[in-house]
C-alpha cells in the first residue's frame, strides 16, 4: 500500500505532468481529498484566498504555477509576465499547500503535441473569447491538462476572471471529470482595484485612472441596490465612470448571465456586470455579482449627487450583501 505523502513535510515541488498525477495518485489511494489550485503565479492576496479556501477543504492541496503560452494572444505580455518563483514557493509555504507543480513549457507542450481543447458558442465567442483571440481556447487546453493528470476532487478558481470560470465549469460537467469547480470571491486591494499580477505594470498615474473601473461597479451596485433592473443603464453608470479616466479605452460593459455569459436586459440577482479596458501598460477586467458581491469601495470616490439622493433610506442591509463561494 502506498504512503501518502504527510502533510506537515516539506514542500514537494513537482515539475513534470507525471510527477504531478504520481503524487496525486498516492493522495487518492490513500483516501485523501486533493485539492487543485491553478496559477500563473506572481501570487496576491486573491489566489492567497483560493489556497486558504482549498487548505480549509481538502487533505491535500497542489498550485500549479505556469505561465501558460497557448492563453497568451500573440503581441501580448507573455514575455515579460512576472515570474517570482521563490516567492510564490514562499508564500505558498507559508500557507501549507502540500505540494507546487512548477513545470517548464516543455514538459506541459512537449515537441510534437497535437491536441488542444476548443469550445464553441457564444460563452468563448463573445467579451474575453472576442478580444483575445484564442486566449480561452488556450485556458481550456491547459486546464483539461491539469485536471486529467491530478483527478482531483476539487479545483478553486476566482470569480475575478468569470468568464474563464464558466469555460471551466463547462469543461469539468462536458467532460465527465466529477470534479467540484469551486468559485472563490473576487478579492480586491485596499484601493478598490482588482489584484492582479498585472497590477505590477501599472504606473502610479495608470493607477490612479484605473479605479475609474471599481468606481463604476460601485455606482452600478448601488443603483442595482435601490431597483435599477435595466442592463443597459446599469452598464451606462459603469461608461459614465470610465469616460473620467482618459488613458482608460474600454473593451467592454456588459451585464451578463453568469453561467451563459449571454447579455441580458434585466439585471436580476446573480448576474454579472463584466468590464475590461486597457490602460497604455495593462489591459485590466473587473467584474460584479449584483447583490451578491460588496459595493466596491474606492477611497476618496464621490456619488453622483443624483445616486446620492437615490440611496437615501435605501441601502441594503450587511445580510443582503452576505456572499458564500459558490460550488459546482
Ligand atoms: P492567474 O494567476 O491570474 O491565472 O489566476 C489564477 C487564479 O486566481 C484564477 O482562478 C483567478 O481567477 C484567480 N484570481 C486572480 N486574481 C484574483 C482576485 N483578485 N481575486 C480572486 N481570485 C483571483
Amino acid at each position: 500500500m502506498p504512503q501518502p505523502p504527510p502533510t506537515d513535510a516539506a514542500q514537494v515541488v513537482l515539475r513534470s505532468p507525471d510527477e504531478l498525477r504520481r503524487w496525486s495518485e498516492r493522495c487518492r489511494a490513500a483516501g485523501l481529498v486533493v485539492g487543485l489550485v491553478p496559477t500563473m503565479g506572481a501570487l496576491h492576496d486573491g489566489h492567497r484566498s483560493l489556497v486558504r479556501r482549498a487548505r480549509a477543504e481538502c487533505d491535500r492541496v497542489v498550485v500549479s504555477i505556469f505561465v501558460n503560452p497557448t492563453q497568451f494572444a500573440p503581441g501580448e505580455d507573455l514575455g515579460r509576465y512576472p515570474r517570482p518563483l521563490e516567492r510564490d514557493l514562499a508564500m505558498l509555504a507559508a500557507e501549507r499547500a502540500d505540494a507546487a507543480f512548477v513545470p517548464p513549457v516543455e514538459a506541459m507542450y512537449p515537441e510534437g503535441t497535437l491536441t488542444t481543447v476548443r469550445l464553441t458558442g457564444p460563452l468563448v465567442d463573445s467579451l474575453e473569447g472576442a478580444a483575445r483571440p484564442g486566449h480561452l481556447d488556450g485556458v481550456a487546453t491547459v486546464v483539461t491538462k491539469l485536471l486529467v493528470a491530478t483527478r482531483p476532487d476539487r479545483a478553486y478558481f476566482g470569480e475575478k476572471d468569470a468568464q474563464q470560470l464558466a469555460v471551466v465549469r463547462r469543461i469539468a460537467a462536458d467532460l465527465d471529470t466529477g470534479v467540484r469547480i469551486v468559485a472563490c470571491p473576487l478579492v480586491r486591494d485596499a484601493d478598490g482595484l482588482a489584484l492582479s499580477s498585472r497590477n505590477a505594470y501599472l504606473t502610479p498615474d495608470e493607477r490612479a485612472q484605473a479605479l475609474a473601473i471599481p468606481s463604476g461597479l460601485a455606482a452600478a451596485a448601488r443603483a442595482w441596490a435601490v431597483g435599477e433592473r435595466d442592463a443597459g443603464r446599469l452598464a451606462a453608470r459603469v461608461r459614465e465612470r470610465l469616460e473620467r479616466s482618459p488613458g482608460l479605452v474600454p473593451d467592454y460593459v456588459a451585464v451578463v448571465d453568469a453561467d451563459t455569459f449571454h447579455e441580458v436586459a434585466d439585471a436580476a440577482r446573480g448576474c454579472r456586470i463584466v468590464v475590461a479596458g486597457r490602460m497604455p501598460s495593462v489591459r485590466l477586467i473587473d467584474t460584479i455579482c449584483l447583490g451578491v458581491d460588496a459595493v466596491p469601495a474606492v477611497p476618496g470616490d464621490s456619488e453622483a449627487p443624483n445616486e446620492a439622493a437615490e440611496r437615501s433610506n435605501q441601502a441594503p442591509g450587511a445580510a443582503e450583501w452576505s456572499r458564500p463561494c459558490s460550488v459546482s
